[in-house]
């Protein structure tokens, strides 16, 4: 195992672990939906007419009608170069709501998920900008409260493509992207988040094992390359009732698949609700040798697109997964705000956290290794019978979900 690339950093979290349940941050989109931000607030000085005014790209300088252009409204990671201040307040909100811990805003910044903009080559810079803003906030609240650490958790979201599964009917076979396509991306992603100064790396919304293999694959050889680690996160999403992640796994799946990398964490988030995930962040609680982490959405998405659980609903429920001892990180995803998150820390002070289990070691083959893309056969989606609460769909069905 390498050193630890800040070992103050890494011992502060690992402390802070062991006292008490750690709160996680609230949506960034949720939030940046608030401001209703136009094409120009996206787009900025460098970014005024669609392309990236500081970088030629396809061998060309850029100029009025040469095609580059793209809009970038809904393009939320480039806020952080080109309003890094409504960025910064809403980290602010959620470390002030309680945050132990807030996400950079970095979710869609991989090569991969950028090419719908354009702006590919910005995947580097956007993750470094990304970290150091979200480290410079915590350094500001920190400042004012040096009693209690807070913490920069750099994310790699899934990207929009998936590694194991066709997107098209009519081709199983097809993959829109290949391992080393994303190994490729999350490496410069994990380069940037580590040179801005991300305390965590966070592998989260994995709705396809094989991307979070490539991502975590990635990030090892970025600690390779420098000698020295970061604390892990990995948090999948359950995407239908049948309780399984896209890529077809049970919780418990999910979690022999990635407990080679030794993650600090496993956890769900996003898709579902609180009250949905329980029977899941039960299930990681008695496997995982490792914290547990939830942070659901506000409900499951209204006919709308909205969310309507309320701060109140979230800390009810939320508290209850506390007081069962199922939970070490909790936060909140799709929809929640910092009003979410100030009830869920209430809900949370003065109970104790899991205590992680000191389980005996997998069967050989069940850890370790590279990694690399395998799944052994009778591990591969259901580790072990599903609970009797669970009905679970034909096979078919939930691929189509
Ligand atoms: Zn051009
Ligand atoms: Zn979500």
């Amino acid at each position: 195992m390498l050193p630890w690339l800040n070992p103050a950093r890494a011992g502060a979290l690992l402390d802070a672990l062991r006292e008490r349940i750690l709160v996680l941050d609230g949506a960034m989109g949720t939030m940046i939906q608030q401001h209703g931000l136009q094409e120009d607030d996206y787009r900025g000085e460098r970014f005024a007419h669609g392309y990236d005014a500081l970088y030629a790209t396809h061998g060309h300088a850029h100029g009025p009608g040469c095609g580059c252009g793209h809009d970038q409204k809904g393009n939320n990671d480039l806020l952080t170069l080109t309003r890094p201040d409504v960025i910064a307040a809403i980290h602010r909100a959620y470390l002030e709501a309680g945050a132990d811990l807030v996400e950079t805003n970095t979710f869609n910044s991989t090569a991969i998920a950028l090419a719908d903009y354009g702006l590919s080559h910005l995947a580097r810079e956007l993750n470094q900008a990304g970290a150091r803003l979200a480290r410079g906030v915590c350094d500001a609240v920190e400042a004012q409260d040096p009693a209690r650490p807070r913490f920069a958790v750099g994310v790699l979201g899934p990207t929009n493509r998936t590694a194991s599964i066709s997107p098209d009917v009519n081709r199983p076979g097809h993959r829109a992207v290949t391992f080393d396509e994303l190994r490729d991306a999350y490496r410069d992603a994990a380069e940037g988040l580590l040179d801005g100064g991300a305390d965590v790396l966070m592998v989260e919304t994995v709705f396809d094992t094989l991307n979070a293999k490539a991502a975590l694959f990635a990030i090892e050889e970025a600690f390779d390359a420098r000698g020295a680690r970061v604390p892990v996160m990995v948090s999948g999403t359950i995407t239908d009732a049948s309780g399984r992640t896209l890529s077809g796994q049970t919780a418990e799946a999910f979690w022999y698949s990635v407990a080679h990398a030794r993650p600090v964490a496993i956890g769900l988030n996003c898709a579902l609700g609180a009250r949905e995930l329980r029977v899941h962040v039960d299930a990681l609680a008695q496997v995982a040798d490792t914290h547990v982490s939830c942070h659901p959405n506000a409900g499951l998405p209204n006919a709308f697109g909205g969310y309507d659980e309320t701060p109140e609903d979230m800390a009810r429920v939320l508290g209850e997964f506390g007081r069962a001892g199922l939970l070490n990180l909790v936060g909140g995803c799709c929809g929640t705000t910092p009003a979410h998150i100030a009830a869920i820390a209430e809900a949370m002070r003065g109970v104790r956290p899991r205590v992680v289990p000191a389980l005996a070691p997998l069967p050989s083959g069940g850890s370790g290794g590279s990694g690399r893309g395998e799944v052994e056969p009778d591990r591969a989606l259901d580790p072990a019978p599903p609970p009797p609460n669970l009905s679970l769909h034909a096979q078919g069905e939930e691929q189509n979900a």
